[in-house]
């Protein structure tokens, strides 16, 4: 009898360990992306008042990255660049007329790119994009034409469709009751449309519940899911158990609530014990809406907006959570969104194709420990034109706008300016007389990048013909 149990135990065991790690074989992947949410938004990042326990809790278990931007400083070219590892000037995702698709948009994310849902589908993960798409709502651009199995969200921001008897600038007034029925958005459930207008009160909890349950179904398969929130792009909502409940305003429900989300997810992965096996990725596709005063976010100590390329338009909290795996840390070297594309691919183990060019560097064996670092320079471009480029810690501009984004219009400089981001993060003190050894090497460098560059069809420009 108790050879029999011996036996018994043996063979569960035995069954436990091949099915765990038939479970552990590939990584998952939480990408969750938010919409205009600023560096210095939250607790962790040194905001004063809004409270994000479960972020600060992500970064401190994992890595938190100081020195980490977008491609973009602005929604569609932003998304373009995260999931395509390709600076969107390459692929006709930036326009200086129309910096991001609209409801009338004829076009979008050319199908010929590879996204990461692609590349990961090609080592067969489930993929999901929950949340904000906005890089073409038409086919062929739409999330299932993109590499993703299944797609729940609004295609575009959550002020687009507005009620046209309400002038865009009434937004700028906090005290205008703004609702959410007075944008037409649709809200998605793959190719249909479910909702309209999408309430957008219930927006980030319904995006979480839609992410737990994906999560739950595919647990023993690998996954990839793109969770952009909405989120805190103006106009602001959030769902009755936070209105009205941070310091930080309006502003500060919305990022708490973003909050809470986070902490679902933790809760999930823990619970379906998938939290060994998972890397959560935190960020932000821009900087924050400064114009909008307080219904915009804070960029802490760094210059500029969103619509800028100054530091505060272009970095951006980055947290990678993944306990198992990665040792904590705070990383002070330069890192992209441009970067996840060959940095998931490689954690999963999948080798690049030789034909598949990305701006995008393995930042793997970075957040392991390696002391180098690949990355060593930054493009920042505004619309078509380049705007400024960082190498090491200096940063040489050729343009200036308004640090609030607004006007837009850009001011080339006679004179080019130089900081040094490591001692003057605000960027106060123009270096480029001290420095023009610097410069040099700098435009050395974007001389080479820009003969790169070719040339291509823009795709935000076309819009459909009635
Ligand atoms: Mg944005």
């Amino acid at each position: 009898m108790k050879k029999t149990a011996f036996f018994i135990s043996i063979l569960f065991l035995t069954f436990n360990t091949i099915h765990s790690q038939k479970k552990n074989s590939k990584p998952n992947f939480i990408i969750i992306f938010t919409d205009d949410l600023g560096y210095g938004d939250l607790g962790t990042y040194g905001n004063p008042s809004i409270l994000t326990p479960n972020l600060d809790k992500l970064a401190s278990e994992g890595q938190k990255w100081t020195n980490f931007y977008v491609a973009a400083n602005v929604c569609t070219p932003s998304r373009a660049a995260l999931l395509t590892g390709r600076l969107p000037v390459r692929i006709g995702m930036e326009s200086d007329t129309r910096r991001v698709l609209f409801p009338n948009s004829a076009g979008g994310l050319p199908e010929s790119e590879t996204t990461i849902a692609e590349l990961l589908k090609s080592a067969s993960y489930q993929t999901a994009a929950i949340g904000k798409w906005h890089l073409g709502h038409l086919e062929p651009h739409t999330p299932l034409n993109n590499g993703f199995d299944y797609y729940y969200g609004i295609p575009y921001s959550n002020d687009m469709d507005r009620d046209e008897k309400i002038p865009y600038l009434k937004l700028l007034d906090p005290d205008y009751k703004i609702e959410s029925k007075d944008f037409n958005v649709p809200l998605i459930r793959n190719r249909e449309i479910i909702e309209r207008p999408a309430d957008q009160t219930t927006i980030t909890k319904r995006y979480t519940e839609e992410s737990v349950a994906f999560i739950k179904k595919n647990k023993d398969k690998p996954f990839f899911l793109y969770l952009a929130h909405s989120m805190p792009h103006i106009p602001l909502f959030s769902s009755k158990d936070f209105v009205g409940k941070s310091k930080g305003g309006k502003y500060g429900d919305v990022i708490e609530e973003l909050d809470w989300s986070v902490g679902q997810i933790i809760k999930t992965l823990k619970e379906q014990k998938l939290d060994e096996n998972t890397y959560v990725i935190f960020t932000s596709d821009n900087g924050p809406w400064k114009i909008f005063k307080e219904q915009g976010g804070s960029s802490g100590t760094l210059y500029g907006a969103k619509g800028t390329s100054y530091e505060g338009g272009t970095r951006v909290p980055f947290i990678i959570w993944s306990p198992k795996n990665l040792k904590p840390k705070v990383e002070t070297k330069i890192g992209s969104t441009l970067d996840l594309l060959p940095t998931l691919g490689s954690l999963a183990g999948i080798k690049l194709s030789e034909n598949l060019k990305t701006d995008g560097y393995d930042l793997s064996p970075v957040l392991k420990g390696q002391t180098s670092n690949p990355r060593n320079e930054m493009f920042f471009y505004h619309g078509t034109k380049l705007f400024a480029a960082r190498l090491g810690d200096y940063k040489l501009y050729y343009y200036k706008n308004d640090p609030s984004g607004y006007p837009e219009k850009l001011e080339k400089l006679e004179k080019l300016q130089l900081f040094n981001l490591a001692i003057d993060p605000s960027e106060t003190n123009n270096i480029i007389d001290k420095k023009p050894d610097v410069a040099a090497q700098i435009q050395e460098v974007v001389s080479k990048h820009l003969a790169t560059v070719v040339p291509v069809k823009n795709n935000l420009d076309d819009v459909v013909k009635k």
